[in-house]
């Protein structure tokens, strides 16, 4: 095997994105040129690839964790390559399970932790293995480290640190690009985009995440292939959703999917409205949403779904909301309706659980009701098992520039006092709080369509 440096000089990139490594012996760094040291590695981690390795078996830590100890960031989990099959693991870890359909993998649980283990792959070769799109459908056929190698997305996320001797092993071109600031598509764009388009979503997780750059022949091949998206399952763009906002660089992230035209295919009711008005109100209440998200992350704090599809998908429901109102139906029935109407739509692309929806809907559909303060109104608002989200919601709207701020700081110190002084504040509002007045309601409409439609 070449020593680093020498195999860098010697190769060079092919023009069209392939990549002249193949069939070329990998780079090498061995522990004495690289900067992770055990000390880095969880001690679960190391206990599988031990207890591999002296069970004769070849042992790798790969992925993300690699590339992140490489970057100097502390990895999220640590992943496991080896030659063991699948059912060897799981007869050498008395706490692990085989898992997973497309990919049989083994899971080690040691407590809470758990390490997967997955075995060599080779890349879908015969036409039965993707679709008529070119799309991956099944990919359960073991291989060779090299051919592991080649069959992952990006160069940066094709590097092995070997048990064995603690070097890093790279077929790819990893260890070049990871020093560039790169993350290139390992062979070639179309195909690969084509085999899984999940893949753009990762490309610009990671530009997000580690603040590298996309290389041209990747970043061209997003603009040109974003529309592929539109085949994924819904549940598995949830799952994304959830990788993309919900892991501390949401608001880069989503700039980076509004610039690419993914946001457009995962969340198309938004995306307009983005479109059309693009520095205005949607835009800010979401940026400031995925800026909270962000520190609320950052310190360690809990961070809900239902919060973040309610930012979202704002204003998508409150425009609905709005037309409904303009056709006569109060503000309550309107939001209602307009809640249940967008989401049904967003679930077609992206399959937001229903525990999660539920309690988005209950967030907007509090929205109206926390105007309403006069009589038990604020103190049953009070009790909403929501209440604290829909709360967290309006002070949002307000920070976006809605004017909502003497509403806001009313409901701040209302959860702050005693009994009595919230009931002197319900009194106080009397001809203050435009809902204390007494309304009758013009009943100008059909019943029917005043009614809230049924829950999904
Ligand atoms: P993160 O830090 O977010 O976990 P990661 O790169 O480890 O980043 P994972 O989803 O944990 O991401 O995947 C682990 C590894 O599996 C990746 O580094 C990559 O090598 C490979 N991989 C994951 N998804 C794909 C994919 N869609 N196509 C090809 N390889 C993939
Ligand atoms: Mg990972």
């Amino acid at each position: 095997m070449l020593s680093i440096n020498k195999l860098i000089n010697k190769l060079v990139k092919g023009k069209n994105g392939d990549n002249d490594r193949r069939g070329h012996e990998p780079v090498i760094v061995p522990r004495s040129e690289h900067s992770i040291s055990r000390k880095q590695i969880s001690q679960n981690a190391l206990n599988v690839l031990y207890t591999l390795k002296d069970a004769g078996y070849e042992a790798y830590l790969v992925g993300g964790c690699v590339r992140d100890l490489l970057l100097g960031h502390e990895p999220k989990d640590f992943d496991v390559a080896t030659n063991a099959l699948p059912e060897q693991v799981h007869s050498l870890f008395r706490r692990s399970r085989l898992i997973g359909r497309r990919f049989k993998l083994v899971h080690v649980r040691f407590g809470r932790d758990v390490i997967e283990v997955a075995t060599f792959r080779a890349p879908p070769e015969t036409s039965s293995h993707v679709d008529e799109q070119g799309r991956i459908m099944q990919d359960n056929v073991y291989g060779t480290l090299e051919q592991d190698a080649w069959r992952r997305d990006f160069t940066i996320n094709a590097l092995y640190y070997n048990i064995r001797d603690f070097s890093i092993v790279d077929y790819t071109g990893g260890i070049e690009d990871l020093n560039a600031g790169l993350i290139r598509l390992i062979d070639n764009v179309e195909t690969r985009f084509r085999e899984d388009p999940v893949r753009m979503l990762r490309a610009l997780r990671f530009v997000g995440k580690l603040g590298l750059k996309l290389d041209k022949e990747t970043e061209a091949g997003i603009f040109k292939w974003a529309g592929l998206l539109s085949d994924i399952p819904p549940a598995r763009l949830f799952d994304e959703t959830l990788k993309l906002y919900l892991t501390g660089n949401a608001a880069v992230t989503h700039e980076l999917l509004c610039h690419y035209g993914l946001f457009d295919e995962m969340y198309p009711q938004t995306a307009k409205l983005l479109h059309e008005e693009k520095d205005g109100y949607p835009r800010t209440l979401l940026m400031k949403a995925l800026e909270n998200t962000d520190r609320r992350i950052d310190d360690d704090r809990p961070v809900t779904p239902a919060f973040l599809f309610a930012a979202l998908l704002w204003e998508p429901a409150r425009q609905r909301a709005q037309l409904l109102m303009e056709h006569g139906m109060p503000e309550i029935p309107a939001m209602q309706r307009a809640s249940s109407e967008v989401i049904t739509d967003q679930v077609q692309r992206v399959a937001v659980p229903k525990r999660f929806s539920m309690v988005t809907r209950d967030i907007w559909n509090m929205q109206p009701r926390l105007m309403k303060r006069q009589g038990k109104r604020a103190f049953r608002s009070l009790l909403h098992p929501k209440f604290r989200a829909a709360y967290d919601f309006l002070a949002l709207r307000n920070e976006a520039g809605e004017p909502l701020e003497d509403i806001v700081d009313w409901w701040t110190r209302f959860q702050e006092v005693s009994a009595n002084e919230q009931e002197s504040m319900v009194a106080g509002l009397s001809g203050g709080d435009k809902a204390a007045k007494p309304r009758r309601r013009r009943r100008r409409r059909k019943p029917a369509a005043n009614k809230a439609p049924k829950d999904d």
